[in-house]
Order: structure tokens, then sequence, then C-alpha cells
């Protein structure tokens, strides 16, 4: 386990749990025939996969990758280290196999990662056993959309997440702590527009005190762009944030706001284990969603497994240990053994840390630790 001292809060702060060694998934003895209906432990089935194309970022948001931590010293891993495009390409056709049907590439920042075109059009080539093209989405901070949404759409890219905390300039800044500016990341938003990309989500962290008075501004900017606005409450993910619940924000009270303003109807999810809670504006001038996933846990709803950039699959973003594909891949197994021990290792998942948290809310004085975002995927 790496460790480093942080002077400034004199506090040790774990830094990458294992190390890229998690634990070894089980093949099994006898090889089943991949299907779409493995169950965990709670009864629920993998529908999709996040994956994590680079644990680096050009923001220092101090939410997920405070600078304190995140300076030149930080051990970023290694490029042998990292899942190659073809490994991706072929772990994601080998989830496909098992049912998922929907793919979000992320980060760290995943524009970072050099020619990720490339990777976007070997997915977009995966089909499901159904011979139907996989559901392909990406989250950004929207800060290099500009130069590459033309290339993204070519290559296959379906949909865009893009982040962004508030439209004043000062606040941006000191949350993503780069100086980056809104008006870059709103050209970033055009220019895939502009790109053809019709099906776009913004997503805002808010943090009680630091942005929540930009949440009525966010909305009135979005409303009526067909771009979906969605706010996340502040969680607590990784052990470097901080985190600390008067800093949440209930999603109950960021509608209350809107509300008040722009009157808001609930409408039904979109599917099951849907993330957000949706909204929408009572005069039909389009929806946002809200995600609260410390104020009204969604566990029990959760398909979802996640690959880190160095080949580990985690169960849960609240994870403290993974179980290392990369290792399978690179050994000479066949797909048909991969997918027996993605297979045994979702079937044995327990996890719910949502519904838990509080004695399991990572506190680097007891030694309680969990991995971080950038490297297990947003
Ligand atoms: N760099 C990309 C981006 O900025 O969208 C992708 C990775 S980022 C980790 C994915 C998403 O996670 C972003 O929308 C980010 O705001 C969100 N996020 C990061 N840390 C968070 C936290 N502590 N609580 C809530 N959301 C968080």
């Amino acid at each position: 386990m790496v460790e480093k001292v942080i002077s400034a809060t004199s506090k040790v702060i774990p830094i990458r749990i294992d190390e890229g060694k998690g634990l070894t998934p089980s093949i099994g003895g006898e090889l089943l025939a991949p299907h779409d209906r493995t169950q965990d432990t709670r009864g629920r089935t993998l529908r999709d996969l996040r994956i994590s194309v680079t644990d680096r970022c050009n923001f220092r948001c101090t939410y997920c990758m405070p600078k304190e931590v995140f300076d030149q010293h930080y051990p970023y891993l290694a490029h042998q280290e990292l899942l190659s495009f073809e490994e991706i390409t072929r772990l994601t056709t080998i989830f496909s196999t098992l049912g998922v049907e929907k793919i979000r590439l992320t980060g760290g920042e995943p524009l970072l990662r050099k020619n990720l075109e490339v990777l976007i059009e070997m997915l977009a080539a995966v089909r499901t056993p159904a011979g139907k093209p996989l559901d392909l989405t990406l989250t950004t901070n929207g800060s290099i959309l500009r130069k590459k949404a033309a290339a993204l759409k070519v290559a296959g890219l379906q949909r865009l997440t893009v982040s962004l905390d508030g439209l004043d300039d000062a606040i941006f800044k000191e949350m993503n702590d780069v100086d980056f500016p809104v008006a870059d990341v709103l050209d970033g938003i055009n220019a895939a527009q502009e790109a053809g990309f019709e099906n776009i989500k913004v997503n805002m962290v808010v943090k009680k005190g630091t942005n929540d008075h930009e949440i009525v501004a966010m909305a009135k900017h979005f409303k009526g762009s067909g771009i979906i606005l969605r706010f996340i409450e502040f969680m607590d993910v990784g052990s470097s944030n901080g985190w600390n619940m008067a800093e949440v924000l209930p999603s109950k009270e960021v509608i209350a706001r809107i509300h008040e303003v722009f009157p808001l109807e609930a409408i039904e999810a979109n599917y099951t284990g849907e993330v957000a809670q949706r909204w929408r504006y009572a005069d039909g001038s389009g929806e946002i969603g809200v995600i609260s996933s410390v104020t009204q846990t969604f566990c029990h709803e959760c398909t979802r497994a996640r690959i880190s950039t160095d080949g580990q699959m985690y169960l849960c973003l609240f994870a403290n240990e993974g179980f290392d594909f990369k290792t399978l891949l690179r050994s000479g197994k066949s797909d048909l053994e991969i997918a027996n021990a993605i297979m045994n290792t979702w079937s044995v998942r327990d996890d719910h840390y949502s519904e838990i948290r509080g004695s399991h809310t990572a506190n680097p004085s007891t030694g309680n630790r969990k991995v971080e975002m950038s490297y297990i995927g947003g």
C-alpha cells in the first residue's frame, strides 16, 4: 500500500489501496456457457459497465482529485499497467455476452487517453449476442471537447455527459482548482452539439456552502436547451476529499429550490436501475435529474460493474478491493474462462455501501480506506 503524509492537514491519506494487485477471480471448475441471468447475492443482474481509461486528469476538483494529494509525486499508473485498447475491447465483448448493453468510458479524464477515438471505433463494432450495438457513452470535464467532439462522433460515440459545477467563473475555478474557465466548457458542449450529439447531459456536483447557490442559475441556463442537467449529491468516494455530511445538500432540497422558480413534476425512470430520478418542467421545456446516492440510496437496483484503468473489476464505487482481470487477460485464458470468472465474481457480490454508509465512510485516522474515483472511474 502506498501512503503519503499531507502536511496541510497532518493526516495520513492512503492513495491507491492495492496497487493493482487485486483479488484473484475464480474461474471455477466446470465452465458454463455465458448467459445474461447471473444474479448476485441480492438478486441484482449485471447490465452495465463503466471503464476507466486513464487515472490522470487535467482538473484538480477539490472533491475528487485534490491538489494536495494528486501532486507531481502521485504514483499514477505506468503505461504498461493500463489495459490496452485490444484488452478493453476483448473484455467488453465478453461482458456483452453476459447481458451488458451499456458502456460508459470515464476516468480520470477519458479524453486525455491518447487516440481514444480509436478505442471508441473498436467498441462501436462490438455486438451483443442478439446482434445489437452497445449503448456507448462517455463522461468528460469538457475541457478538450472542442478539439475532440467531431472525431468522437465519427468514431461511433452515441452519447456524452459533461461535468460542470456552476456558471460563476470564480466558483468553478475554485472547484476545478486549475483556473479553468466556464466559457471553455460551454464551448466544448457547443462543439459536441455542432458535431451532431443529440443526447447530452450535464452533471453538477453540489457542495453545500460552495456552489449550491448556482443551482437555479444552472437550471435556467440549460432549461429549454435539450440538454439534461443532473445534480449529484457530494459523495464520500475515495479517501482524500475530506467528505463531510454537512456539505451534502439533499436532492429534495435541490428540487425544492428549482421548483420554487420553475415548477417541476416527477416522471418515471427510463429503466430499472437508472441512477437519476427524473423531473420535468411543468411548462414542457425539458427535464432535469437528481442523483441522490447519499440521501436516497439505490444499491438495491445497482446493475453496474466497473473496470479500473489497470483492469481490476470493482463491484461498487465505494469498494476497497478489486478483482484482477488484467492478469487473467494477460495469462492466456480463453474468453469462456474469463466469462466464467466474471459470472463467479458477480454472483458473490454482496455490497450495498450507500445503505450502510456512516460506519464505512473512509476515515484516515481509523485506517478505514476506499479506492479513489479517478482510478476506479466515476
Ligand atoms: N473527468 C471526467 C469528468 O469530469 O466528468 C470523468 C471522471 S469524473 C470522476 C466523473 C464524475 O464524477 C464527474 O461528474 C464528477 O463531478 C463526479 N464526482 C467526482 N467526485 C465526486 C464526489 N465526491 N461526489 C459526487 N460526484 C463526484
